[in-house]
């Protein structure tokens, strides 16, 4: 029993986020100024983020201490959160390995993405700002960051790519019943959502666009900033609670992990959950484990994309980021896995893959869904589409382990649920989804 379902005590939920830029091989390339090709000054950022994100964008310190408030909303949305033995799978699969997984699912956006929208928020309130902007696709991280909004008091504008906003209105529904404005983008709101519109008024929007629009709002309103759900450094640190309390629960069953794996979006879930155990090994506290990254085929990243400088959006208004690219004007076909589809990853993954730390594999999304239909066959629990990118690879390596007799620990983190996603699921089941 105590194996199956690790759990921690409310003190045992980490004190501090892990930052793993304190122990990197060598230096991050730095974001450039794309007119210039020199370092953007942290300053520069100030007009979008408050500056105790930006400190903590640039921090190389290894510790960053959670202030208690956000570690009482942590408590408050469902941390610490369980780790699960997948005893129901092994015996389905027949493999000598052992599964576990990190539960992320439990937290009431059904995801990872509070940690982060939760400390964002907080900082934001702190120092006075009233509105946050950002951009939603299919409405996971837009859910996180009104949730976040509800509770530290802070309005939230929400641009939601048109065509979701119509056809998937549930999370929509959600985020209004957090008091956030949810507005299909594009817009009238702004400027660029106008310009859209003049041209297009049928335009079904795209993330790109609402970045654009979310930023353009908060950059025209001094007490207006805007929040990303991925990619950036602090965006990273502030999910390391996950891989710390991975740590601890490991420790108290006495299990050493052969392999860590995660999903990759923009690498914030998988950074996360891995972080912590990978900065032990560049620190020279043990070798032996294996880190994962798991992408969609349809938008293959870290295994086919390119390790250079380019924008982080697609209307090509950020600043240039170091990292495996496939081109900020990339389309990735409309799989069911939304949060997968960013054309670039996190900066600091991408150097730890390039140095050879993280290894990546890609998977096609029938051979995902597949996974997602055993584990909730076998474990009772639906998980995301995104998600079922890391599940298909622990079976994959349980399956391996079936062959060669191999006892190896597999530990993965769930991201999230699949409730509010079900239509992937369901055109899987009637035999009509496509690779
Ligand atoms: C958003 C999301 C992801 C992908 O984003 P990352 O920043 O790469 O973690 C993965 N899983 C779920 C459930 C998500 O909502």
């Amino acid at each position: 029993m105590k194996e199956t379902k690790v759990l921690l005590d409310l003190d045992e939920m980490p004190k501090k986020w892990y930052n793993i830029l304190a122990d990197l091989p060598e230096p991050l390339p730095p974001p450039l100024d794309p007119k210039t090709r020199e370092p953007v000054k942290p300053e520069m950022l100030e007009v979008i983020f408050p500056k105790e994100l930006i400190r903590q964008e640039v921090s190389q310190e290894r510790y960053i201490r959670i202030p208690e408030e956000v570690r009482e909303a942590y408590f408050q949305i469902g941390r610490p959160t369980p780790l699960y033995r997948a005893r129901r799978l092994e015996r389905y699969l027949n493999t000598p390995a052992k599964i576990y997984y990190k539960r992320e699912d439990v937290s009431f956006a059904g995801s990872h993405k509070p940690n982060t929208a939760i400390a964002q928020a907080y900082y934001n309130v702190k120092e006075g700002v009233e509105r946050l902007t950002t951009e939603t696709g299919a409405g996971q991280w837009g859910t996180a960051l009104s949730l976040a909004g509800a509770l530290f008091g802070i309005d939230v504008t929400v641009f939601m790519v048109a065509i979701s906003y119509h056809q998937k209105p549930y999370r929509r529904i959600i985020m209004e019943l957090y008091g956030a404005d949810v507005v299909p983008s594009p817009s009238d709101r702004t400027e660029y959502g106008r310009k859209v519109r003049e041209e297009n008024p049928d335009h079904p929007g795209s993330l790109g666009i609402a970045i654009s629009e979310a930023i353009e709002m908060a950059v025209k309103d001094e007490k207006t900033k805007y929040s990303l759900g991925s990619v950036l450094n602090h965006v990273l640190l502030h999910q390391t609670v996950i891989g710390q309390e991975v740590l601890l629960q490991l420790e108290k069953i006495d299990v050493t992990p052969d392999v860590m794996i995660g999903c990759v979006g923009g690498g914030s879930n998988f950074a996360g959950f891995a972080y912590p155990m990978l900065g032990k090994k560049l620190r020279g506290e043990l070798d032996e484990v294996r880190f994962l990254a798991v992408e969609p085929k349809s938008c293959p990243t870290l295994t086919e994309g390119k390790y250079e400088y380019d924008f982080g959006d697609t209307a090509g208004m950020t600043p240039l980021l170091k990292m495996y690219t496939l081109g900020h004007d990339f389309v990735p076909s409309p799989i069911h896995a939304g949060g997968l589809r960013y054309h670039g990853d996190a900066p600091s993954l991408c150097l730890l893959h390039h140095l050879g730390y993280i290894d990546a594999v890609a998977y096609d999304q029938l051979q995902t869904f597949e996974a997602g239909k055993i584990f909730t066959k076998a474990e009772g629990l639906v998980p995301a589409p995104e998600t079922t990118h890391a599940i298909r690879a622990a079976i994959d390596i349980a399956r391996e382990c079936k062959r060669t007799g191999e006892e190896k620990v597999i530990v993965f983190n769930l991201s999230g649920h699949g409730l509010l996603d079900l239509q992937g699921y369901a055109d899987y089941l009637a035999g009509k989804l496509k690779p």
